[in-house]
Parts: structure tokens; C-alpha cells; sequence
């Protein structure tokens, strides 16, 4: 059974400046399932259409942005939602924070900054479900926050009286006050340092485990995949280029941009100098026909400049999409 299912989704922005037309071809023709208590890691560089997916997989599509195909369907245990067709008042209503939350790169986007914590938690609570009881409120709350390991005075704190690391994690109290089917962390840790970006990934992957709900975590960081993901996507101008379960990923890259993203991870004691990729990503409002990979693409061929190359199954959940994978057969090792 999956939680949610993403079947041919298509996104892009139409803009329009001084009569001249232009579709930028953010999300093309993406397929993915996630299902229940897992974390579904979606890795890429910056563009590669990881922030139009979670606009789209949450709901909040607004122009320019328009969706052009494809379908994005929820099974929560409150039922099956069609996330394109439900109203915003549905939306607003039963399906953000209470289904569907968020934690964002930079807490301050959740805390009020001229709010106590505590107050931020009135607002979303009141906004969704009503308070009848202050004192039974007050009682979840803390309750809430010391399961999480917070210490209770945070809530009577103002959001730049707490350092980075606790702002985020009480982005992470917020997002899990409702027990939601899907957290979706959009590079959560970016702006910490490495150490408490360790504490704050072993809180979301705790609440994971303990919740057994389901986390969608977004970032260019492979090492934060390497640590907490069940199974991860590359994405690549729009597109998902490789999918498999992380141990895989890591040991088996089958598509050669997931192979750069891995061979460029630092290893302690390694001197060696890391090949860059040749080029940048294309430019999506004018993509590369074929494989948009190929004219960065040290392994590409003639084929790869004019056929899209499908997504290939090469068992155990791993996905691909590469002429060279088809073309020479998937050796043990994984690699074409
Ligand atoms: Fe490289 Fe061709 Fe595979 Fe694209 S299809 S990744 S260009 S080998």
C-alpha cells in the first residue's frame, strides 16, 4: 500500500515579459511512490526541480506555476485525496499540518519572531482543531516537547532567544504536533553546523521511528541521505534519473550523475583531486533533447542527443534511466 502516489506528474512556469512566451520545464514527467513509515530522501542540485515537486506534492501550486499532467493521490487512514482537485478550504481545513506539515530550511519561516514559542503552537492548533480546554492544551504541549527531548522553557521563549539548532528543532515540534502521514523536510539542516545537524537528523528520524509516519526529505546533501534515508531519488533537470533503496544508491549507482554526486562526496584521508562535471545544468525553459544529462554526461553515446531514455527496473525497487543501462547488461556490481 503507498501513501502517496505521483503518476506522469508535469509542472512548469509560464511566464510572460515584453510578448515573449516562456515555459520553464521545472517537473517533467515524474513518477514516484512513497509509502508509509519510511524516509523517501530526493536528492539533486539546486534547480533540478525539487522545490516545484513539494509545491506540487503539497498542494501549493500558484502561478506561474501550473500543473500540466499527471496526478498526485494521497491515502491517508481519513480517506483518498486527489491533491490537484481538492479545495483550498479542504485543503487549509483537514489536510495541512493535520496530513501534510513541513520542515523548512530556516526555522524562522514557521516561528513568529515576535511570538513566544508557545504562542506559535496556539495559532496552528487554534487554526486547525480549536482549543477548549487551556489547561489541557498546556498539558499536550509540554508533553509534546519533552517526548521530543526539548527542554519545556523553550516554550516561553522568543525564536531568537534559541540558537539555530533548537529553533529547528522546535520547527520539527510543530510539524509533528498532529502526528501527520508526511513530514516533508526540505533541507532541514542547510544553514546548521555539522554537529547539530547530526542531533537535528537523529530527532527527525527518531520521530519517524516512534511515529511511524512517513518523511519526505529533500536536499543536495548525499551524506544526509547516506544517514537517515530508506530510499532515495536523484532528480536531474526535472526529472528522476535513478531511484533505488540507499544502500544501493551508495553501493550500486547504475546512472553515471548519480555515480558524479557519489565520487564527489569527501572521504576522511582521500587526496585524490575530484573530477567536475563539464558544463552546468540546462537551462529548463530549453532542455537538451535526448537525455538531458548528455552533453555533461562522460559515458554518453549517439543515441543519448536524440531519444529520452525510459526508466528501466532492475529489480529490488531499483529504477534507472539510462541508454548505457539497457544497452550493456546491469553487471553484479550494478554499474553498466
Ligand atoms: Fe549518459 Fe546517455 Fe545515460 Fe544519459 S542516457 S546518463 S547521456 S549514458
Amino acid at each position: 500500500m503507498s501513501l502517496l502516489q505521483v503518476q506522469g506528474l508535469k509542472a512548469y512556469y509560464k511566464t510572460e515579459m515584453y510578448g515573449i512566451s516562456r515555459t520553464v520545464r521545472a517537473v517533467d514527467d515524474v513518477s514516484l511512490e512513497l509509502r508509509p513509515n519510511e524516509i523517501y530522501g530526493v536528492a539533486g542540485e539546486s534547480s533540478c526541480g525539487k522545490t516545484t515537486l513539494i509545491k506540487v506534492i503539497s498542494g501549493t501550486v500558484k502561478p506561474p506555476l501550473k500543473v500540466h499532467g499527471g496526478s498526485v493521490e494521497y491515502q491517508f487512514k481519513s480517506g483518498k485525496v486527489d491533491i490537484l482537485k481538492v479545495s483550498g478550504e479542504e485543503l487549509q481545513k483537514n489536510v495541512r499540518w493535520k496530513e501534510i506539515s513541513y520542515v523548512m530550511q530556516g526555522s524562522m519561516s514557521v516561528l513568529n519572531p515576535v511570538r513566544k514559542v508557545i504562542k506559535t503552537f496556539e495559532d496552528i492548533i487554534t487554526t486547525h482543531e480549536g482549543i477548549r480546554n487551556r489547561g489541557e492544551f498546556l498539558s499536550r504541549i509540554k508533553e509534546h516537547v519533552k517526548l521530543l527531548g526539548l527542554p519545556p522553557d523553550v516554550l516561553n521563549s522568543y525564536p531568537h532567544e534559541l540558537s539555530g539548532g533548537m529553533r529547528q528543532r522546535v520547527a520539527i515540534a510543530l510539524a509533528t504536533v498532529f502526528n501527520p502521514s508526511l513530514i516533508i523536510a526540505d533541507e532541514p539542516t542547510t544553514a546548521l553546523d555539522v554537529v547539530v545537524q547530526r542531533g537535528v537528523l537523529q530527532l527527525l528520524k527518531e520521530i519517524q521511528g516512534a511515529s511511524r509516519n512517513t518523511v519526505l526529505l529533500v536536499t543536495h546533501d548525499m551524506a544526509v541521505h547516506a544517514n537517515v534515508a530508506d530510499r532515495v531519488a536523484i532528480m536531474y533537470a526535472g526529472r528522476i534519473v535513478e531511484e533505488a533503496p540507499t544502500e544501493i544508491i551508495f553501493r550500486r549507482p547504475s546512472h553515471p550523475y548519480t555515480s558524479h554526486l557519489i565520487d564527489s562526496l569527501p572521504v576522511i584521508g582521500d587526496k585524490s583531486v575530484k573530477n567536475a562535471l563539464k558544463g552546468s545544468p540546462p537551462n529548463l525553459a530549453n532542455p537538451p533533447q535526448g537525455c538531458r544529462f548528455h552533453p555533461r554526461c562522460p559515458r554518453a553515446i549517439d543515441i543519448c542527443g536524440t531519444q529520452i531514455p525510459g526508466m528501466r527496473d532492475l529489480g529490488g525497487g531499483h529504477r534507472t534511466a539510462c541508454h548505457r543501462v539497457s544497452e550493456e547488461k546491469t553487471t553484479k556490481e550494478g554499474r553498466p
